[in-house]
């Protein structure tokens, strides 16, 4: 994570001005174009750079390179999901229920998940924000996907990404049942 600094009064002036965005205390004008600036905020960094593999000895270090640039990558979509998050009112992306009011406490889910394609996963278009409870509760989307389907195809359709894979296969599934 890269470290910024600012001054204590800049810092004051920022936190009040989204604090006031927050209570919907602006004037409209002033709320689109900060909700237009918010994203900008969120721009992803300079993308980590790839270990260089020197030896079979250094293969462990390596592979901790490996996870921080894995971790850096998690916190920049994670960051980009918040704002994505943020700008419709800081609800479910799914559920459309309030999230908590600390954005640390707000879970990031993958849509697409399983184990070897972690890289592929980790993008804006196969992670949203969401209760813990709909995403592994009883009837979360992992364990209720086929329930989860219509709000998926909405939330992929209001961001015009793809609906991700496993939610696309399920559909197929059913439109071949239903044909029988
Ligand atoms: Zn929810």
């Amino acid at each position: 994570m890269k470290t910024i600094r600012i001054k204590v009064t800049d810092a004051r002036d920022i936190r009040s001005v989204l604090q006031a965005l927050d209570r919907g205390q602006l004037s409209p004008d002033i709320t689109r174009e900060a909700r237009r600036l918010l994203p900008s905020l969120a721009e992803p960094r300079a993308a980590p750079q790839k270990p260089s593999i020197a030896s079979v000895e250094h293969h462990e270090d390596v592979r901790g390179r490996q996870d921080a640039a894995l971790r850096a990558e998690t916190a920049r979509v994670r960051e980009r999901c918040v704002q994505r998050a943020l700008r419709f009112g800081w609800v479910g992306e799914l559920c459309g229920r309030p999230l908590p009011r600390n954005p640390d406490e707000a879970q990031m889910c993958h849509l697409d998940g399983g184990s070897g394609k972690r890289r592929q996963q980790q993008s804006v278009r196969n992670c949203l924000m969401e209760h813990h409870e709909c995403h592994q509760g009883p009837l979360g989307f992992d364990k209720k996907p086929l329930a989860w389907l219509p709000d998926v195809k909405r939330w992929a359709a209001r961001h015009d990404y793809l609906v991700p894979e496993r939610f696309r296969k399920l559909e197929a599934l059913r439109g071949a049942e239903e044909v029988r």
